[in-house]
């Protein structure tokens, strides 16, 4: 035999159940998205692995350890995308979206890449959805962001949904900050990585997994607020209050990526058998500039679909699947094809059917559609097929009626009605 093969570690099938919770996870998605104001965007998987170095931070475990990165034929340096922003805002540059109103409002939904050691939640390849607003920036556009995907969880059936907030301050009180934090750091102990971003970036020793006891006595940004990026914050929170919004003030968020400045958050199930985050997102002033662009404010989110999916398995969240009620059986090879124009006209009136054209033996057919529960079968043999007829058997009653073809679709769409 030959050799058998399995998915690259860290990496898995979407099909079955998987995609059911993808597909809805989509379509009430790009809904909701779009009636906010968003429209859709992909930007390629791959990219120079610089808009990646700075747009997330040389000093980030993306960038330090997780990029899969690598060489063209051609000697460019390109690297998967181990995220969403960094290339809708390159995008946003090389289109000159800054012609159009502003903010320019995109989402995108894909997969992402990043080495990573897999386990449950974490994968090397996962999907994720996100929304950006880039161009202008203000509390009610980061309050609508919030609130329009806390909207979305809630309509994929999730509960007790709450949403972790901190500021990051702008570059000024933030600088600040990062001086006590620095001076602070000097006196834990920390992880090796840690005791180089203690020096380089302080900020990054607070998203470190290994460093979580040395947050308990650190100072904390707030504190540090100057009063503009105070009363942003305050007035984001205003908002988020406004639209009954559930959130929680973590001083030591900071998100895994450089690029955020004013308020950052995170998304989280309140249930101990689901720590990990859904997604996050905030504002990032300072990213357009880092690629090359002037400077606009811009604001967004990124949310995990694999982790949103496993919250909705979790919570026992089924999706309603509009089932066929109806099956189309034939035996004989007239019949056969009249059938399949009999599926079509269905396929047009947006009805759904099943069939099993595959199958010669009636008796297996509809063996077949008991099994599936169908109310109503559609049997047309060679006799009723001369005849340009065919029979619809209630399998439930088992009362049968010989119809005309061109009768058919009217007739069943009566029974389909009464029956409701
Ligand atoms: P974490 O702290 O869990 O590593 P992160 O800060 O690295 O998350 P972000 O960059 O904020 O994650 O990405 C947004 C969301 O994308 C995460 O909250 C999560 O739902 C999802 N995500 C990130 N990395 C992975 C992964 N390796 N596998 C599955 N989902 C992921
Ligand atoms: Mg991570």
């Amino acid at each position: 035999m030959a050799q058998k093969f399995q998915t690259p570690s860290g990496m898995h099938d979407l099909f079955g159940k998987k995609t059911k919770y993808f597909d809805k996870i989509y379509e009430v998605v790009s809904n909701s998205a779009r009636f906010y104001g968003f429209e859709r965007i992909e930007t390629p998987i791959i990219e120079d692995t610089k808009v990646f170095q700075r747009a997330v931070g040389n000093d980030t475990d993306i960038v330090e350890k997780e990029m899969y990165s690598f060489k063209t034929k051609g000697d460019d340096n390109v690297s998967l995308r181990p995220e969403g922003t960094a290339g809708v805002m390159r995008a946003y540059i090389e289109n000159n979206m800054y012609t159009k109103p502003q903010p320019v409002k995109m989402f995108y939904f894909g997969p992402f890449f990043r080495y990573e050691r897999s386990q449950a939640g974490r994968y090397r390849q996962f999907w994720q959805f996100g929304l950006e607003a880039i161009g202008k920036g203000c509390p009610t556009i980061d309050a609508q962001i919030i609130s329009a995907v806390y909207g979305m969880l809630k309509d994929l059936g999730l509960k007790d949904v709450i949403v972790e907030v901190n500021s990051m301050g702008d570059s000024k009180c933030r600088g600040v900050y990062k001086g006590a934090l620095k001076k602070y750091l000097k006196k834990v102990k920390l992880c090796p990585d840690c005791e180089r971003r203690a020096v380089t970036n302080p900020l990054r020793v607070l998203d470190c997994k290994q460093c979580v006891e040395v947050k308990q006595n650190a100072p904390q940004i707030i504190d540090y607020l100057c009063k503009s990026c105070r009363e942003d914050f305050k007035k984001t929170l205003e908002f988020l209050d406004e639209m009954n919004v559930v959130y929680d003030l973590n001083p030591f968020l900071v998100r895994g990526l450089d690029y955020y400045t004013g308020i950052v958050y995170e998304f989280f199930i309140k249930d101990e058998e689901l720590p990990l985050a859904l997604g996050g997102g905030g504002r990032y002033d300072g990213l357009s500039e880092l690629l090359g662009g002037d400077e606009r404010a811009a604001s967004g989110v990124a949310m995990g679909v694999e982790r949103i999916a496993l919250a909705m398995e979790k919570m026992g969240v089924e999706i309603k699947e509009k089932k066929p009620q109806i099956f189309i059986a034939q035996l004989g090879d007239t019949a056969k094809k009249k059938c399949l124009r009999i599926f079509e006209t269905f396929r047009k009136a947006n009805i759904p059917v099943y069939e099993s054209f595959g199958k010669d033996s009636l008796k297996s057919q509809l063996n077949q559609a008991n099994k599936l529960n169908i109310r109503w079968a559609i049997i047309m043999g060679e006799e009723e097929a001369i005849k340009n007829s065919a029979v619809i058997r209630d399998m439930v009653t088992g009362s049968q009626d010989l119809v005309e073809i061109d009768d058919l679709l009217k007739e069943i769409k009566i029974r389909l009605k009464n029956k409701k």
